[in-house]
């Protein structure tokens, strides 16, 4: 059995960035079984939003926006190159929903303070899904590299 990971990647649309014609990579998909005509995408990252290290821009991308290359699972360790930050963060308001999911892709070696004050600091203002400001409301956040999620 061909396993295979997708790694997606997006662009900053931010069009005054330096990094514009850089991708961003998102985390790789668990191990799939390779088939064809292949492009999933697991949910989690149908609606994700991603802030840029290069201007500090933040942009929510939808799945059909994103670059999708397929690796073979034993080719994966050439591709271990950027790190993948993912930082959950809970509006404060009450009943508000799920907690807004936040991706930073560092090569840099940011630390976990770095990358929350990148995040909490761009532009524009941080708001949860129904439009809260999540500066200046308490919030809970933790973050997590996920260079090797489903791996093991
Ligand atoms: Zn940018
Ligand atoms: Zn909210």
């Amino acid at each position: 059995m061909m396993l295979v990971r997708q790694i997606a990647s997006v662009r900053c649309k931010n069009e005054k960035c330096d990094c514009h014609e850089q991708p961003i990579f998102l985390p790789f998909s668990s191990p799939v079984e390779m088939y064809e005509g292949q492009r999933r995408w697991p949910k989690e990252f149908l609606d994700v939003r991603v802030v840029c290290r290069e201007c500090r821009h933040w942009y929510k991308y939808l799945a059909r926006e994103f670059d999708i290359q397929m690796v073979l699972e034993a080719d994966l360790p050439i591709y271990l190159g950027p790190v993948v930050w993912y930082v959950l963060i809970k509006c404060a308001e009450p009943d508000c929903g799920p907690p807004s999911k936040w991706y930073v892709a560092d090569d840099t070696g940011l630390s976990l303070d770095d990358i929350l004050r990148l995040v909490f600091a761009s532009t524009p203002e941080i708001t949860c899904e129904n439009g809260h400001s999540l500066k200046r409301h308490g919030v809970q956040a933790t973050a997590m590299n996920l260079m090797n999620v489903g791996k093991d």
